[in-house]
């Protein structure tokens, strides 16, 4: 099916992202993050290179660096499955919300597919992460594919 949408913020996504939201408490986040997300009514879903990152009910990210500047995000699909991959280890009740993969997404770059990012190694367990520009899906859709492969060339002919 071409062209087909991904839909992800359902009434059933904001559902549970906002009760995950409210059952964040003590026993299961740092107060920290329960005060950011009682502020944000967003879910802290965990922490990237520079700063903790943040999912609405409507699937938008907010991340908020170590200085403690914010920053909202519009809308974008890949950033959200990202963080839904990225946070479905912490919520299993994500899990559901991340896609399959669509007929028309393209294969990632830099990980051909292979979802590990061989360049990368865990620091504990020696082991390659996966893919940051995929999240270890090893797809990309078509307009994030798109925007990347233009990167990617710019990069090249400014070698
Ligand atoms: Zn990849």
């Amino acid at each position: 099916m071409e062209g087909e949408e991904i839909k992800i913020v359902t009434p059933k996504f904001q559902k549970t992202v906002e009760d995950l939201i409210k059952n964040l408490s003590s026993e299961n986040g740092a107060s920290w993050e329960i005060e950011l997300a009682r502020k944000f009514n967003a879910l802290p879903t965990g922490q990237e290179l520079w700063s903790f990152i943040l999912l609405t009910p409507n699937g938008e990210i907010i991340d908020q660096d170590f200085d403690g500047n914010i920053q909202h995000y519009p809308f974008d699909l890949q950033a959200l499955i990202r963080v839904l991959v990225g946070g479905s280890k912490r919520y299993p009740q994500l899990v559901q919300f991340i896609p399959s993969r669509p007929d028309d997404s393209k294969t990632c770059p830099v990980c051909e597919g292979s979802g590990i990012w061989e360049q990368s190694k865990d620091i504990s367990t020696g082991r390659p992460a996966k893919c940051f520009i995929c999240a270890g899906l090893g797809w990309l859709n078509e307009d994030y594919w798109k925007v990347f492969t233009e990167i990617q060339k710019e990069l090249k002919n400014h070698k």
